[in-house]
């Protein structure tokens, strides 16, 4: 299944990195939690960090219910955001071929309040795709901090991702220079976890949290 592509999704530069089927778009929101929210509110435009989680064409975003970012989407306004993973920093012999590698996504749509009743499993979604399993150890949020966080769900209507992999491009003539060449592959790595200071004696982080990864 793909996104429609219309003027506002297509890709024009290097169009052959672009995709625009939903396994790879998906395979890029489950990689990542963090997405930069775009909106604009009387012709000023936002881009606003923030953490998500997808359920299936659902993109779950929350905050607290005076949050500008959260004010507005509930109204319906078009919205965009962007998901980005940095591979690696891809050096060429000339400065102008310098690139990344990278997963990008950048999808469309618009967002509504999630109804009280479904407002938990949607929270239960975002934490999940943080950190597999920490929904099952914590306290449950209550009532009072329910009605403090609104949970907004951005339905996906049209969606692009990019990628780029492999070694620098670089011209002809330039593979003669002798300048070092390749790739600095990068990677989001989880240290060691850190005791929270009033941490109760004799409470130790499970296995999901000592095996974190990315
Ligand atoms: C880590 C990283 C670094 C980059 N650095 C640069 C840079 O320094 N300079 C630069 O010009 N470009 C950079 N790009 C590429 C940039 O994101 C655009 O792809 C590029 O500006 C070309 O856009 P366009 O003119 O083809 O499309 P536009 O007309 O800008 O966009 C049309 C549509 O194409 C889709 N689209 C465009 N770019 C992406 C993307 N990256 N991922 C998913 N969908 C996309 C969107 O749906 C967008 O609405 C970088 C990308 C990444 C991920």
């Amino acid at each position: 299944m793909s996104y429609e592509v219309t003027e506002r999704n297509k890709v024009k530069r290097v169009p052959q990195r672009a995709h625009y089927d939903k396994e790879t778009l998906f395979q890029i929101l489950d990689a990542g939690f963090l997405c930069h929210v775009g909106f604009v509110v009387d012709g000023q435009p936002f881009v606003i960090p923030t953490i998500y989680g997808r359920e299936e064409n659902k993109i779950y975003l929350h905050g607290a219910t005076t949050s500008r970012m959260i004010a507005n989407l509930k109204k319906g306004i078009p919205v965009s955001l962007t998901v980005t993973h940095v591979d690696g920093l891809v050096l060429a012999r000339s400065a102008f071929h310098h690139s990344m590698n990278y997963r990008s996504a950048v999808v469309f749509g618009t967002a509504r309040e999630v109804e009280d009743d479904q407002k938990e499993q949607a929270l239960f979604v975002v934490s999940e795709n943080i950190m597999k399993g920490r929904w099952d150890e914590v306290r449950k949020p209550n009532q009072k901090e329910l009605k403090a966080t609104t949970v907004l769900s951005v339905e996906i209507d049209q969606a692009s991702s990019k990628i780029r992999t492999g070694p620098p491009k670089d011209e002809t003539e330039d593979y003669e220079l002798d300048i070092w060449a390749g790739v600095v592959p990068l990677n989001v790595v989880a240290q060691s976890p850190i005791d929270d200071n009033d941490l109760k004696d004799g409470l130790s982080p499970s296995k999901i949290i000592t095996r974190y990864s990315i």
